[in-house]
């Protein structure tokens, strides 16, 4: 398959979910995961139509920035923040996912520049507690919400989640919907007005759009494996 049918088949499958499940497809924004896949890569990507782009390192985010300058591409940063790298995410990204500390929210929204508007977050929620990937625990959430809307320069969106892996679209729906369930009780409680819920990757989006998905990010049914 091209590039361009392999986009496509995703779009209708978004599509095809989305009316199953009462949604507008339009509520669904596609993120095509661009970690270690190159430029002409991700100029045809473009191409078939995809103008958001996921990047989980800094220094190669950088890179591909400067050499698809020309694109008018919305980035997103989804990989793991450290404190030496807030600076750099502040001014070249549009949006974080991956937000897991109170003390890397203030420096994101201190180092953005004042001509661009806030940053759009999501807090990176680990459900399954695993070990291996960062995310606060579900029950951490409220109180980070509370001091990430204190910040000027950021404007909390939402969730992000990577749930472990699960090979059932219905045991991968239940997984997913904890992240729907902790969104519509923080704006409940609170009176927020979280919109987004970044879940579902190439392998249980459908899953993911089902349990109210806004942004899906893919990477390998885009681009093929990674090297
Ligand atoms: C790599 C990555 C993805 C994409 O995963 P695929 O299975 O290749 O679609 C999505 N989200 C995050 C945070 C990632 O690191």
């Amino acid at each position: 398959m091209s590039m361009a049918e392999r986009v496509n088949k995703i779009k209708q499958t978004i599509f095809n979910e989305a009316i199953k499940h009462q949604r507008s497809p339009n509520s669904i924004t596609l993120l095509a995961v661009s970690k270690q896949q190159s430029d002409s890569a991700m100029i045809e990507a473009f191409q078939a139509g995809i103008h958001h782009f996921g990047e989980n390192y800094l220094q190669e985010a950088l890179c591909k920035m400067e050499k698809l300058h020309h694109l008018p591409i919305h980035w997103h940063y989804i990989g793991a923040i450290q404190n030496n790298k807030t600076k750099l995410i502040a001014e070249h990204f549009e949006w974080v996912h991956s937000l897991c500390s109170f003390k890397h929210a203030e420096s994101i929204s201190k180092a953005r520049p004042e001509a661009l508007t806030p940053m759009n977050v999501c807090i990176q929620v680990n459900f399954d507690q695993e070990a291996s990937k960062s995310g606060v625990n579900p029950e951490e959430v409220a109180s980070l919400a509370k001091q990430i809307m204190t910040l000027p320069k950021l404007v909390l969106r939402g969730l992000m989640i990577i749930p472990k892996p699960l090979l059932n679209t219905e045991d991968q729906y239940q997984s997913f919907l904890r992240a729907h369930e902790l969104l519509d009780t923080l704006n409940q409680n609170f009176n927020y007005h979280l919109d987004t819920l970044s879940m579902g990757m190439s392998n249980d989006y459908p899953a993911a759009i089902q349990a109210g998905s806004t942004i899906i990010r893919i990477g390998t049914a885009i681009f093929g494996e990674r090297k």
